[in-house]
């Protein structure tokens, strides 16, 4: 049988994916007006990192503390925390929650870099917890990404309870939350569920908390003022 030399795998196999790959991608492509944004968006990145390289200035030692924030791109945490690059083990996606790979993230960030303190940070008008909502208030039959499912999933149970508790405070006092008021009532709900699920899901960070070797705290940044508050 005669030898295959690796060399060639890689062409092969690129040659026989790339059609498949690009027929994938049919559908309309995007306008060129498109393409010029991307360029310049590209531009820009690069621009910026040359500025930053000119000035950036060396950082030495581990972070001081590790936060679990949103994606949203007006909660910058080093920002929020006036803290340099260096000083924070950041872990952000959609609706400050974690999974899996977030918590090992947090497990390695305490075991290996020394981390004392975790932040779990949420923010007023978060719009993965607005979404959250219509999702609860109006479920839809199918879901066309089973990733967005289970972001939603992660924050339903904080819907769900807010929900409930307003439910019986209108039947007691025939009012309840609305609105904005009821969006901030489930984005603490929902620092507070990522906090309980950090503790339940990970043995790691729950025994170095009960050791008082790890604190966790929430808080909410009010993308209005830039405060941050504290959840006692
Ligand atoms: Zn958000």
């Amino acid at each position: 049988m005669p030898r295959i030399n690796p060399k060639w795998i890689f062409p092969v196999v690129l040659l026989f994916v790339t059609p498949l790959g690009a027929r994938e991608r049919t559908g309309v492509l995007a306008p060129p007006e498109v393409k010029k944004a991307q360029d310049q968006i590209l531009a820009r990145l690069k621009a910026g990192n040359k500025h930053y390289a000119q000035h950036m200035t060396r950082h030495r030692g581990n972070p001081l503390v590790m936060v679990v924030s949103c994606a949203d791109a007006h909660v910058p945490p080093e920002a929020v925390f006036n803290m340099q690059p260096g000083e924070l083990f950041t872990n952000r996606a959609f609706g400050n929650i974690v999974d899996k790979v977030i918590l090992g993230s947090l497990e390695y960030g305490a075991e290996h870099l020394g981390c004392k303190v975790l932040v779990v940070m949420g923010h007023t008008g978060c719009t993965a917890v607005r979404d959250a909502i219509s999702e609860y208030d109006h479920p839809r039959t199918e879901w066309r990404s089973l990733n967005l499912q289970a972001l939603d999933q992660k924050i339903e149970p904080a819907v769900a309870e807010v929900e409930d508790t307003q439910n019986k405070v209108k039947a007691q006092t025939g009012s309840s939350l609305t609105g904005d008021a009821f969006v901030e009532a489930v984005v603490k709900a929902n620092i507070l569920s990522t906090m309980r699920a950090i503790r339940e899901q990970s043995p790691i960070l729950w025994n170095l908390e009960q050791q008082d070797l790890l604190r966790i705290v929430g808080c909410v940044y009010h993308k209005d003022t830039g405060k941050v508050e504290w959840i006692k």
